[in-house]
């Protein structure tokens, strides 16, 4: 198979959505659709209705099969699928952020019932930031949520995309008939039990659902949307413009597998990438990737740990000599993991798009480029996220005040939390995009550096860097407070959108950015 044969088979996205809008049930219809298991409907029994990172542990054990628990990778028809887990609930994180630069496309769930969340905002935010295309899925058609129409437009009004549905509800709720399929021009009868009947359009006439009052409703929006909707335009949607929607509910197994056979049809395969000596192809012959995430095994007796790679371009295989752009130094990556859900377990190669696990003897940082042979460069510097979170921290017993700023500054580095120091007290702030961050940082101060720490909660606080070189220091206090970040670049916490927006009045020469938007 040619390099460039296995590139354009390649679908790596994640899937984004607000907690419970039905992420864990619609990837596993995918990964029933992909073989990995072969039944769905264990974990959606779970009485908490929560699901961690640890879901797809839980499935792997009952199912005896090898799902990892962040990328699930599998073949379907033409195609080589790679799921990308974004972890959500109590363990969000930057990782959830960092995970989707290492995608190509995403896929955006949203509850019928709900609209658009807020989590959904924000790890939309990131995706339309680095462009690409973001496909909707909007979910639990089965109950009765809001009107389609409605939630089109709030998608267009909060999210700011274009959307063009590529199928329609006929109905919802109890009276849920069925999906009207645009693309494949077909309707799709809802028969309950996980069973759906596909009629061609072209037969439509000769079947009663035709003079169905809710069907006569469903063509009438239709109509509406061929006159006044958004023209379809796949370059649009490859520039992350558009967003194609489709309805269903992955509960019931409806609408799902349509879906996602236009949605990797649509979906691009891995694309050229930014580094700082200009693009670099997939198909360029020598390998290379980069790490976005770095998992620390949390068992202390094991200070090892995994760096997930992104291969960008090139092949790689097992026991291949790199070299780590930032130092220079030469590795060689035999000690490899893949994430195919079949029975492998050690990765002999790979091509661009796919997610390897690296062992890391504490040499990787994330972010670090990994690069066969003698050119050099990095993948684009991953882009800090601002932290929501912040506490003042300070260590337990002074005596232990060195291995406390050891640790810091190597868990910083390794960008497990963002450090900030206020400004003339110079007391050490932390930030966090959420609450498991500081969980994880305390927890390994203790493990690895024997530190014990005391935490004061600043809140949630509204982070805006300062753009001016020269300012006046006295117009901050403790609900606008002044601190310095990791390169020492001055910036506000500010107490909420109040405080915030009352500074933005009244101190209008202090030019304030918002980190996510200027990346
Ligand atoms: P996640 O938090 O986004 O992973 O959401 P889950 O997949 O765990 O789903 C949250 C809840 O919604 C669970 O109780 C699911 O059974 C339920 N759910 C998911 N999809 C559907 C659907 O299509 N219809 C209905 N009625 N419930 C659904």
């Amino acid at each position: 198979m040619s390099l460039e044969h296995e590139i354009n088979k390649r679908r790596t996205f994640a899937i984004i959505s607000h907690p419970d809008a039905g992420k864990t049930t619609l990837t596993e219809k995918l990964l029933y659709f992909g073989e990995v298991i072969r039944s769905t409907g264990t974990v959606k029994g779970k009485k908490s209705g929560k699901f961690a990172a640890s879901d797809w542990m839980e499935i792997e054990k009952k199912r005896g099969i090898s799902v990892t628990s962040s990328v699930m990778s599998f073949p379907y028809h033409d195609f080589h699928v790679n799921i990308l887990d974004t972890p959500g609930h109590e363990d969000f994180s930057e990782d959830t952020y960092r995970t989707l630069t290492a995608v190509d496309s995403v896929v955006m769930i949203i509850d019928s019932t709900k609209g658009v969340e807020p989590q959904t905002i924000k790890l939309f935010k990131v995706c339309r930031l680095r462009g690409i295309p973001i496909f909707t899925f909007i979910n639990k058609l089965d109950r009765e949520g809001r009107e389609p129409l409605e939630l089109l437009s709030e998608i267009e009004d909060v999210l700011g995309i274009e959307s063009y549905p590529l199928n329609w509800p006929i109905g919802m709720g109890k009276r849920f008939l069925g999906i009207y399929d645009r693309y494949n021009e077909t309707v799709v009868r809802f028969k309950g039990n996980e069973e759906e009947e596909v009629i061609p359009l072209k037969d439509i006439d000769q079947d009663e659902i035709s003079t169905h009052p809710v069907y006569l409703d469903t063509k009438g929006e239709l109509e509406l949307l061929d006159e006044a909707g958004n023209e379809f335009s796949t370059e649009r949607v490859r520039k992350g413009e558009l967003t194609p929607v489709f309805f269903g509910s992955a509960l019931s197994n409806f609408g799902v597998q349509t879906f996602f056979d236009t949605f990797l049809q649509f979906a691009v395969p891995p694309q050229p990438r930014k580094t700082d000596q200009g693009l670099i192809a997939p198909e360029s012959e020598a390998f290379s990737g980069y790490i976005f995430k770095i998992q620390a095994n949390m068992n202390p007796a094991h200070r090892d740990r995994i760096a997930f790679l992104r291969v960008c371009s090139g092949k790689f295989e097992r026991g291949m000599s790199v070299h780590l752009s930032r130092t220079g130094k030469v590795i060689k990556l035999n000690q490899t993991q893949t994430f195919m859900a079949k029975d492998r377990e050690t990765v002999d190669e790979a091509y661009p798009g796919d997610i390897i696990g690296v062992y890391d003897p504490n040499i990787y940082q994330i972010g670090d480029t990994l690069i066969e042979g003698k050119e050099n460069y990095q993948y684009d510097e991953l882009p800090q996220f601002p932290p929501e979170q912040f506490r003042k921290v300070q260590v337990k017993n002074v005596m232990k005040a060195k291995s406390f700023k050891k640790g810091i500054e190597q868990l910083v580095q390794e960008g497990a939390i963002q450090l900030f120091r206020q400004d003339l007290t110079d007391t050490i702030i932390l930030g966090a995009v959420g609450q498991l961050q500081f969980e994880v940082f305390e927890y390994r101060m203790k493990a690895e550096y024997n530190v014990e720490l005391e935490f004061i909660s600043l809140g949630e606080r509204i982070p805006r860097w300062i753009k001016n070189e020269k300012f006046e220091k006295r117009f901050f206090d403790s609900r606008s407070m002044l601190v310095r970040d990791r390169f020492d670049a001055y910036a506000v916490l500010f107490e909420n959108e109040f405080t915030y927006r009352y500074f933005k009045e009244n101190q209008k020469e202090i030019e304030l950015v918002d980190l996510l938007e200027e990346n």
